[in-house]
């Protein structure tokens, strides 16, 4: 473990008893979770290498539930960590030692369906694939789907401006949100955004996107939903050498056809998942496309016609194009389970998540290569081609001394290339712990005062989420006029998160 995490306040541990005998007031029954048996759950999420029981854990059921617990947090200064499923791979959800972990799984009902509207409003704990459940006997949808769909919460999708296969062409949760309820720091209900397209006033909800639990609570989520397109094909496409399948996502790019789906696998990640799903993959080739395309029937025709000329004339070894929605269910199956078939090659993977430039696919693959064999561990490439969001899995054994380190270093590296070739440290999972420390690759310092001046603006006391995403969050009264004269702090004693 090499990150760190706030300490916890003696003083505030101290007061545990208290502490849960209030919430309990507030969330009565079995809503409050102090036994250590009962926060074992909670102690980790998708980023299992850390781990950290809560001081308590609550489970409100209502907004009401939710802003009376911040509020007595907010009163009585007590850390809050928010949590939906808990399948951040960025460690956002990891708890604190004296904190309150406020679980949103239990506000899970779908309030309204609207198709006059065309939107769906949810709570916040609602899965994501439920929201398409909720719709599709009526022939729509809601277009965000990240692969952990059927489990992570819109609530969290919110928090992480979550994407997916499908956001080369629908956009990222940010593009598919129209509002918000939202409880802030002090537990003041706030309602951002709405049903319309363009609301007066700042862009809160702009903000609130991708915010990663450090603002505010969502505590209600509309989405915009979309009709179900009639016609959805998708492509196979293997190719001899990456840079041929570069070339040809930016010759599709480049063609004006902007794909439902565009997705690339090198050949470790090709054989594994062949291996494990029998997907029908070909086994000789160093890069494998899959393209989706949907809309009426003729233009999806045309375009799969149109795809597979430009694969062609970029190197195609070899074109499939789905004639059934089973053999294209089929194509996706082997992508899908990229993940659990890295877990068969090795007892831990690493999941890295980084955006670069579309052309600099072949350049910085290679310098993934590289890297793999000077730190000696394998990484298999999935990633999101269309829109040059990378996943390499770095392929690691826990259980071997300083195999964890190594692989956090490698990653690092990753992420710094992606940033050299112009690209940025994160696609759609985050920043949170996991690369808060890497925040000043990208970033000025006067971009990060910014950026901790909006945090102050909307948490002053710091009680949301700390120790993610934001590096060394100083108390809001110091930022931007601490001075340290002979590397001594002023008020050593206070926590620098
Ligand atoms: C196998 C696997 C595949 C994945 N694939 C994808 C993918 O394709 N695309 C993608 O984008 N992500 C993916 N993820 C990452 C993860 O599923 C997403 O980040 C998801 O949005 C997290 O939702 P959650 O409900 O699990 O949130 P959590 O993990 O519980 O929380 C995530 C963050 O949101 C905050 N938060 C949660 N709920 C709220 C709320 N109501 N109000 C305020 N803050 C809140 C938390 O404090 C935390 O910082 C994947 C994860 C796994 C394990």
């Amino acid at each position: 473990m090499t990150l760190t995490m706030p300490t916890a306040d003696p003083a505030v541990l101290a007061r545990r008893s208290e502490i849960v005998a209030a919430l309990r007031t507030i969330v009565p029954g079995e809503g409050v979770i102090e036994h250590p048996d009962g926060l074992k759950p909670y102690e980790t999420d998708g980023l299992t290498a850390y781990r950290q029981p809560p001081m308590v854990a609550v489970l409100p059921e209502t907004t009401a539930q939710v802003a009376a617990v911040i509020r007595w947090c907010w009163d009585n200064d007590v850390r809050i960590v928010p949590r939906g499923a808990g399948t951040s791979l960025s460690g956002g959800a990891l708890p604190l030692e004296d904190g309150v972990l406020l679980g949103l799984s239990k506000l899970n009902r779908i309030l309204e369906v609207d198709y006059v509207d065309r939107v769906v409003v949810a709570q916040p704990g609602v899965t994501n694939l439920a929201i398409t459940r909720a719709v599709e006997a009526d022939g729509f949808y809601y277009a965000p789907d990240p692969s952990s769909q059927i489990a992570c919460t819109i609530g969290g999708n919110v928090a992480e401006n979550a994407g997916g296969v499908h956001c080369l062409k629908y956009g990222l949760t940010t593009n598919n949100v129209l509002g918000v309820e939202f409880v802030t720091a002090a537990g003041d209900v706030l309602r951002l955004g709405g049903r319309g397209l363009e609301p007066p006033g700042f862009d809160l909800l702009g903000l609130v996107v991708g915010s990663e639990g450090l603002l505010g609570i969502v505590t209600e989520v509309t989405v915009r939903i979309l009709p179900k397109p009639e016609s959805v094909r998708a492509l196979l496409i293997g190719f001899a050498s990456v840079e041929d399948a570069g070339r040809c996502v930016a010759a599709i790019i480049a063609a004006g056809i902007i794909p439902a789906g565009m997705e690339m696998m090198d050949r470790p990640a090709v054989q594994a998942a062949e291996a494990f799903v029998h997907a029908g993959y070909p086994l000789d080739v160093e890069a494998l496309l899959i393209v989706e395309l949907d809309g009426p029937a003729t233009e999806c025709t045309f375009l799969v016609d149109r795809v597979e000329e430009i694969a062609r004339a970029n190197g195609a070894a070899s074109v499939r194009a789905s004639t059934s929605d089973q053999e294209r269910n089929l194509f996706w199956a082997g992508r899908k389970a990229a993940f659990p078939a890295a877990g068969r090659l090795s007892p831990d993977y690493y999941c890295m998540d980084g955006t670069i430039p579309r052309r600099r696919l072949p350049d910085v693959l290679g310098r993934i290569r590289a890297l793999s064999d000077s730190y000696g561990l394998g990484v298999i490439n999935v990633f999101h081609a269309g829109d040059g969001n990378l996943h390499p899995l770095i392929l690691y054994d826990a259980n071997q001394p300083g195999q964890l380190e190594q692989a956090e270093s490698f990653g690092a590296d990753i992420l710094k290339i992606c940033v050299e070739v112009g690209g940025v440290l994160t696609g759609e999972h985050g920043v949170g712990v996991e690369k808060r420390d890497l925040m000043p690759v990208m970033f000025s310092a006067a971009d990060l005062d910014q950026q901790k001046r909006l945090k102050c603006a909307f948490d002053p006391k710091l009680l949301l989420n700390p120790g993610k995403m934001i590096p060394e969050l100083h108390r809001c009264a110091e930022l931007g006029r601490m001075h340290v004269h002979g590397n001594e702090l002023p008020f050593p004693d206070l926590p620098r998160f």
